[in-house]
């Protein structure tokens, strides 16, 4: 059959689908143009793409015969699964592989944000680390601090296991409640959304970009933050009103931002490069050579699955497509 793959992926993975399809890859690093992936989807069987790839109606009606769609990463707000389902096209994604990646990021941007890392790197290289002093350079201890995670899927959870190794306590928040016993297996606390915005001096966000998730923390919810407090988003820039928040930044509604993800990549809010109490990396959660290969691997297995007709292992939709 025939298999569009959207992202450069390693050799190892694409000779194991070219052992039983004919493939066609994106050969750069840079994410296929709408059009050249509208052009190269038609007459496929199977497209293994990626999260930058916007997968909706219009792409569907130019592969009438797709049979499988296996996106590479765990988040799936880029495709129309509404559509994708119409059309009993099996989605997957690559949940797990990706979560202590993700978790090592988001600990790093708190470490970053608090201790002043990359503002420090920046003034040691340019020769401006002239002296030590006792009240030089001061930025906010991460031990012992109160961590509020919204979101406590499987990176978000991944993240409360870090905190304990630095002593914090951690609440959490999210749309289902754990039981009793997990929270103490945990050592966490379930707070209220707002309760956990007033009393976390860091807030690390974990949940999958929806509806209901886009501008979860805006305006008034940075105004519920504690003005000493730090906002970390390795989820989707979306779910952070990043207008308000470089407005926040600015006026000293928090004290700084660690992110990873932005609310139109790759382009930045209007102000937010300038900031010091930002620290800016490039959507890198899962990029280690480890998880991105095991991504690539768990993305072609599902691929293939699709092909042969069987149930893929990480099946987004299936039982809405009735178990087949
Ligand atoms: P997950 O296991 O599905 O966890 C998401 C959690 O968010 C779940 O506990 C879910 O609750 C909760 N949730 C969903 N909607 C909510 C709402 N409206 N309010 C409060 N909580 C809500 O997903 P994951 O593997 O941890 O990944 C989380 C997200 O991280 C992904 O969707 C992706 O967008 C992002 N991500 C980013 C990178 C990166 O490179 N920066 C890498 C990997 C993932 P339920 O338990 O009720 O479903």
């Amino acid at each position: 059959m025939d298999v569009l793959i959207t992202a450069l992926l390693p050799d190892e993975v694409v000779s194991l689908i070219r052992q039983e399809h004919r493939v066609e890859m994106n050969g750069e690093l840079r994410p296929m143009e709408r059009e050249k992936l509208l052009r190269g989807l038609e007459g496929k069987d199977g497209l293994l793409c990626s999260i930058t790839d916007r997968i909706d109606g219009e792409l569907l009606d130019r592969a009438p015969g797709l049979k499988i769609i296996a996106n590479y990463g765990v988040g799936f707000d880029h495709i129309d699964l509404e559509a994708v389902t119409r059309k009993g096209i099996p989605v997957t994604n690559t949940p797990g592989v990706l979560t202590d990646a993700t978790a090592d990021i988001a600990f790093a941007l708190i470490l970053a944000t608090a201790r002043r890392m990359v503002e420090g790197d920046r003034i040691a290289r340019a020769g401006r680390f002239r002296f030590w002093s006792p009240l030089n350079f001061l930025g906010q201890q991460v031990s012992g601090k109160t961590l509020g995670i919204v979101g406590f899927g499987r990176i978000g959870r991944a993240l409360a296991k870090r905190a304990a190794g630095f002593d914090m306590r951690v609440i959490y928040h999210s749309r289902t409640r754990l039981d009793l016993s997990e929270e103490l297996k945990l050592n966490v606390d379930y707070a209220s959304f707002e309760e956990l915005l007033r009393a976390a001096d860091f807030v690390s966000v974990h949940v999958p970009l929806t509806s209901q998730t886009r501008h979860l923390v805006g305006a008034r919810e940075l105004k519920l933050m504690k003005p000493s407090a730090y906002l970390v988003n390795t989820a989707r820039g979306p779910v952070v009103d990043e207008a308000a928040l470089v407005e926040a930044l600015r006026n000293g509604t928090i004290r700084g931002a660690g992110l990873d993800v932005y609310e139109n990549e790759p382009d930045l809010a209007p102000g937010l490069a300038e900031l010091d109490n930002a620290v800016l990396l490039p959507h890198v959660g899962s990029a280690t050579i480890e998880t991105r290969t095991r991504m690539a691997h768990m993305a072609a297995e599902n691929l293939l699955a699709g092909l042969r007709g069987e149930k893929p292992p990480n099946c987004l939709n299936w039982e809405l497509l009735g178990g087949r």
